[in-house]
């Protein structure tokens, strides 16, 4: 299968580190315009030349803008009028007990998790309805369904995700525009690692054996038994924006290396 995503312009959250920024090497590997977005100019400059060190023929742009609020949605609608291909990757994640997260916390949460895609899905959908082609994906997670009662805060916003995709994807219907939700496992991101740098430090272990560890310990139903890379993440990606996937519409992908124990 050749993947071939030229003419399309695409616009990845938060793609300066992390997953994102192995999605928008992937996309951009397959031909897509990719717009990055991270919050400070020099985070955007960083990640335009990674993407250029793996794909230098790529074409590129980027918008320094904090997702966290209405106003940073804003400036990326501002800097890029439409887009073929959105993807909500931005979110935050860290565990805090619940009775210590206040309303605050639960707010910012839900912002960034949540109301950037909202704002962003409102402000593209229509446009690519209209073209007759269109692949919107957000980036949710296995805590989704494993809502992890140390992340509550967390696992709501990414249950939210799945019934917004699922929901945006009926709105489309007949359209051309498909909307899928992805959902990672422990994946390998920058933050995941700076997430384990402390533990690894202290017991005197490397990251990669840091997550094995906290995989097979915090995600014991892990069929894989290890953190995925960035890039496996991307892979499922790059295919559900694809032409190819043009029969997947409403779902919610897993590439969760097996952690949550069902079938379907
Ligand atoms: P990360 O922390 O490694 O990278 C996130 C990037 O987002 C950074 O470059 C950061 O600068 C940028 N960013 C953070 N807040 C932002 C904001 N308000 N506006 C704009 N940019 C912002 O993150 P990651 O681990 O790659 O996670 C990406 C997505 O994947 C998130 O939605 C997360 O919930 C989801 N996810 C991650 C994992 C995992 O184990 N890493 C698992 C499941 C789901």
């Amino acid at each position: 299968m050749q993947i071939d995503l030229s003419g399309k312009r695409a616009l990845v959250t938060a793609s300066t580190g992390g997953i994102g920024l192995a999605i928008a090497i992937g996309l951009a590997r397959a031909g897509a315009h990719v717009t990055l977005n991270g919050r400070s100019e020099d985070s955007v400059q960083r990640g335009l030349e990674a993407v250029r060190e793996h794909v230098p023929d790529a074409g590129l742009d980027g918008i320094a803008a904090d997702l966290s609020d209405a106003a940073g949605a804003r400036a990326i609608m501002k800097a890029c009028a439409e887009v073929d291909i959105l993807v909500n990757n931005a979110g935050i994640y860290g565990p805090k007990p619940f009775f210590e997260v206040d309303d605050e916390l639960w707010e910012s949460y839900l912002q960034t998790n949540v109301m950037s895609g909202v704002r962003l899905s409102r402000a593209y959908l229509q446009g690519m309805m209209a073209r007759g082609w269109g692949r919107i994906v957000f980036i949710s997670s296995e805590s989704a369904l494993n809502i992890p009662p140390d992340m509550l805060h967390y696992g709501v916003t990414k249950t939210a995700q799945l019934s917004l995709a699922r929901g945006l994807a009926k709105l489309a219907r007949h359209s051309g525009v498909t909307v899928n939700s992805v959902l990672p496992g422990p994946t390998a991101s920058d933050g995941f690692v700076a997430m384990l740098k402390e533990q690894a430090e202290k017991e005197g272990k490397s990251i990669e054996q840091a997550g094995i560890d906290f995989v097979r310990s915090a995600r014991p139903s892990s069929i894989i038994g290890r953190p995925a890379s960035v890039e496996e993440v991307a892979n499922m990606v790059v295919y559900a924006c694809s032409e190819q996937a043009s029969a997947t519409s409403g779902a919610a992908l897993r590439v969760d290396g097996g952690v949550v124990d069902t079938i379907a």
